[in-house]
């Protein structure tokens, strides 16, 4: 189980960003997002798309991201924070791995210092700055035991026909 918690982003400016975080979390395996941000045309957005492109995937605006990661401890949940100044994920991979319930914390922009106090691993995509969606991305990657790129999503309106050229979308299979 891994749920990704999104702290605050800025109106406007990280609009994308947090609606790609969203997506890339769904994509690559993560159950749910959390947004400690309120912005209800992301979770429209987000929730429109996973009706049409299925799973279980959910995703909640507006939390309060201190309730949140206390709430995920006390159900013996562990939280990795994602910083650039943080141990290197290869890492922390097998540490990581050892654990059932598993938030992922990325930021915006400057991130709390008590995030970093409550974070069970502070942990850096390399120790170079980059974007919330390739930390979040390659971070599922690395963690999962089966193969994300392979995952089927139950109850799909939508399925791509992979091809070596063009498209090809098939609607209620
Ligand atoms: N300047 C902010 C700070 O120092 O806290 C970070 C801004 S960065 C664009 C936004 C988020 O992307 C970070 O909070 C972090 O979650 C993620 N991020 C960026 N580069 C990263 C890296 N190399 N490793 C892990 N996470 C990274």
């Amino acid at each position: 189980r891994i749920v990704i918690l999104r702290l605050g982003h800025r109106p406007e400016r990280d609009k994308r960003i947090t609606t790609h975080v969203a997506l890339t979390a769904r994509a690559f395996g993560a159950e749910g997002i959390l947004l400690a941000s309120n912005d209800p045309s992301i979770t429209r957005s987000v929730t429109q798309l996973c009706q049409r492109w299925g799973g279980e995937f959910y995703i909640r605006n507006d939390v309060k991201w201190k309730t949140e990661i206390k709430k995920w401890k006390s159900e013996g949940g562990k939280v990795c924070h994602l910083s650039m100044y943080g141990i290197n994920l290869p890492d922390a991979v097998p540490s990581i791995r050892e654990c059932e319930k598993l938030m992922i914390v990325v930021g915006a922009e400057k991130v709390p210092f008590e995030v970093y106090e409550l974070a069970d691993w502070n942990v850096a995509v390399g120790n170079q700055p980059h974007s919330e969606v390739a930390a979040v991305a390659v971070t599922l990657d690395r963690i999962a035991e089966d193969e994300p790129l392979e995952s089927e999503f139950k109850d799909a309106q939508l399925h791509v026909v992979p091809m070596d050229r063009g498209k090809k979308v098939i609607e209620n299979p």
